[in-house]
């Protein structure tokens, strides 16, 4: 066992590891409320005053059941969609129209998606056409050349999305 570490909010040193059988705790989250409790996490508790720190793990864990209370997609789904799609960070956060580390974030769970984004998300991975649709709009050619045909609806050909991709140049 560890020494106790000073607490950052009473200031004794009574801060120890510990495992919390259940911890439970409401996360506000788009405006609402959530009650999310968690199995068997591992905290540091101040004994003196009860303040409760945990590592990025145990936050980790906390975000990803609340993400679960609001039914929002998991933090590896989004990383294992993108992936299988052959797509970068960079490519997929610049077809929705988010900063890449915005992107990064939602997949390493670090910050939540709102709900709105969630369903652009889920759109995003589950329709074809949505992400032939970004992609033109996008007018990133280069995604479709690094993406793959996986990153287009395989039923339309590159043909037709070439020639919509050329009447957008014109018209810009
Ligand atoms: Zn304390």
């Amino acid at each position: 066992m560890s020494k106790p570490m000073r607490c950052d909010e009473c200031g004794e040193k009574a801060v120890v590891a510990k495992v919390l059988e259940t911890y439970a705790e409401d996360l506000d989250h788009d405006g609402r409320k959530y009650h999310v409790k968690v199995r068997d996490l591992p905290v540091f508790e101040c004994a003196a005053c009860g303040e409760i720190e945990m590592d990025t793990d145990a936050a980790g864990r906390l975000y990803d059941a609340l993400r679960d209370a609001v039914g929002i997609m998991p933090a590896a789904e989004i990383r294992r969609r993108r992936k299988e799609l052959h797509l970068t960070q960079e490519a997929m956060a610049s077809l929705l129209g988010v900063a890449v580390s915005t992107l990064s974030r939602w997949e390493t769970g670090a910050q939540m998606q709102q709900r709105c984004m969630d369903n652009m998300l889920r759109a995003f991975f589950d329709v074809p056409a949505l992400r032939a649709f970004l992609i033109r709009r996008s007018g990133r050619v280069d995604v479709v050349a690094v993406g793959g045909v996986s990153a287009v609806d395989p039923s339309r050909s590159h043909d037709s999305l070439d020639v919509q991709w050329s009447g957008d140049r014109s018209t810009g």
